[in-house]
């Protein structure tokens, strides 16, 4: 049997050369925790998390790698549920009396789940590397190029309005088919203005989606959408104010043509089982990075399939694209970004990954996830 020996973790941050905004916040820099799992027959296997602080996500990390010290590394599966029960209250659990964490506080939930994701994720690289094949391949998927779009928009102080509408015309120049412009921050007619100019510049065959970052409530929403539907939106991606839930998607849904997108904030599959049975969201976009792991992606693409929701992951298309490809009924596509200086790290960390290329990621037939980390830059930019 392959056990897990050892967890470690890199965390690892690069400063912005400029700072951008979303509509909710300020990104100076951009990091990664970076998660090593060595078995005992010798096998390393390596996952990433998106999350913040880095400090206590790493620390979950570590503690979580002590609790499972000694299991079977390709039990991904038994491992994500013994991490996870820990979230509730269990007999033995009060003093931690049977050897484990007492249940584990309800304040670093987002935290926690980040550091069951970063296990599970490298836990699918040893996987794919005891078997010597690449993880698409375990799941039964093709190699096929997926498609990726590119981010771009995102707010800079000083900038003009449409600065936005040059950037997404350079990542469409550059080979991508399909682009996602950053919205919500500004007043309703200056983001109409935005499109507007965003359309314009990148023509009519180009896939155009907009990130709101939770901007507006039900009726704004709709009236924005209302507006911008002449554009040729593709998706109205988390529209919605952080506290409203599945319900009102299904109001804004039923007030506009443009198909909705939403997952990237949801901590489990559970919260992402009620949006996809409530029919409001046609693209469902979880992050196995930030939440959950591999593993809870999969579960929640199954869900989708099996109500014919298309998923678009968020982030890391060099690992997404391996759960994309295995659905071909409605795996869509995945994130990249269209400039290297807004994802330094994501563009520095790696010797070798899926290459993106013309709007396409191209998976190879490497074990694992087919990556190879750069140590020189893990080193460099240690947080
Ligand atoms: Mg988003």
């Amino acid at each position: 049997m392959t056990r897990i020996a050892q967890i470690k973790v890199h965390p690892v941050s690069v400063p912005l050369k400029r700072a951008l905004w979303t509509a909710h916040e300020r990104i100076k820099t951009a990091s990664l925790i970076l998660v090593e799992v060595r078995t005992d027959d010798g096998l390393t296997g390596y996952g990433q998390i998106h999350g913040s602080p880095l400090k206590d996500i790493c620390a979950w990390v570590e503690r979580f790698g002590e609790v499972v010290k000694g299991m079977d590394a390709l039990a991904h599966v038994a491992v994500w549920e013994k991490l996870f029960a820990l979230t509730s209250p269990r007999p033995g659990g009060i003093g931690g009396r049977d050897g484990l964490p007492p249940p584990l506080p309800r304040a670093s939930r987002p935290q926690i789940t980040a550091a069951i994701g970063g296990i599970d994720i490298a836990l699918w690289d040893v996987k794919g590397k005891a078997a010597g094949l690449p993880v698409y391949r375990l799941l039964g998927g093709e190699n096929r190029p997926v498609l990726t779009y590119g981010t771009g928009g995102y707010y800079v102080e000083g900038e003009p309005l449409t600065a936005c509408a040059d950037e997404l015309a350079r990542f469409v120049a550059n080979g991508y088919r399909a682009v996602k412009l950053k919205t919500g921050g500004e007043s309703m007619s200056e983001e109409i203005e935005r499109v507007r100019a965003t359309r314009g510049a990148i023509g009519a065959d180009i896939l155009l989606m907009l990130d709101m970052n939770a901007a507006y409530g039900v009726h704004d929403c709709a009236g924005f959408a209302r507006r911008v539907e002449p554009f040729a939106i593709h998706w109205l991606e988390e529209p919605l104010h952080w506290y409203l839930q599945p319900a009102d998607y299904v109001r804004l849904a039923a007030a506009t043509s443009i198909p909705l997108a939403h997952g990237e904030r949801e901590l489990h599959h559970y919260s992402v089982r009620d949006f996809l049975d409530c029919g409001a969201i046609r693209y469902v976009q979880f992050d196995s990075t930030r939440h959950g792991g591999f593993t809870e992606s999969l579960r929640i693409a199954h869900l989708a399939a099996q109500r014919g929701v298309y998923v678009a992951p968020h982030h890391a298309p060099e690992l997404h694209a391996h759960l994309v490809a295995a659905f071909p009924d409605v795996g869509f596509a995945v994130e990249s970004h269209g400039d290297p200086q807004r994802e330094p790290v994501s563009f520095g960390l790696y010797k070798e990954r899926a290459e993106v290329r013309g709007s396409y990621v191209h998976l190879s037939d490497k074990p694992g996830f087919g990556i190879e980390i750069d140590w020189d830059f893990v080193a460099k930019h240690r947080a």
